[in-house]
């Protein structure tokens, strides 16, 4: 059996859990390797892990896309995607305009799925949309240092996993023509 405990912590793909949150009482590992979970040697509460749902929208300004520069960890100073995280029970496609209103102050409508990524190891999975502005000004918002628009045949060096196969989705979806 694998564990992942160092320290006497828990550390499940850089989420950190110590103590039930049931009883208080410490937890264990049990399983194996990725499968592993805490798990409460008292009470038997299993902490299951989920994946992280996250978004990424690719905004269509003529022929340019909207990129923001990070103002957060991780990638702090790349630009990226405007996009984040999807609250628990909320829709998606909510989250995907709600995070680019967040970072951009653009009112966006989504025109297409481009598609799901994921990695082995990787808790995050990202859904990717193409959008189209409706309104607003763009400025800087919420943890974003800056925004522009970019060629997409000239984006800078993207920093997360699935960014190149993402542009290369978005052109097979919007290239129809
Ligand atoms: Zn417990």
């Amino acid at each position: 059996m694998i564990n992942f405990v160092f320290n006497s912590r828990i550390h499940t793909m850089n989420i950190e859990i110590n103590y039930c949150p049931r009883c208080g009482n410490k937890l264990v590992n049990k399983g194996a390797s990725v499968r592993s979970r805490p798990s409460c040697t008292d009470c038997g509460y299993v902490v299951y892990l989920d994946p992280k749902l996250a978004t990424v929208v690719l905004i269509s300004v003529g022929d340019e896309l909207v990129l923001v520069r990070r103002a957060i960890e991780p990638q702090i100073g790349r630009w990226s995607y405007p996009g984040g995280y999807v609250d628990r029970g909320e829709t998606v496609e909510a989250a995907a305009v709600r995070e680019v209103k967040e970072e951009t102050t653009l009112d966006v409508s989504l025109t297409g799925f481009i598609g799901l990524y994921s990695s082995s190891n990787r808790p995050v999975v990202i859904a990717a949309y193409s959008a189209e502005v409706i309104g607003g000004t763009p400025s800087a918002g919420e943890e974003v240092q800056e925004i522009s628009l970019f060629r997409p045949s000239d984006l800078p060096e993207m920093p997360f996993p699935h960014d190149d196969q993402i542009l290369a989705d978005w052109y097979l979806l919007t290239d129809d023509g």
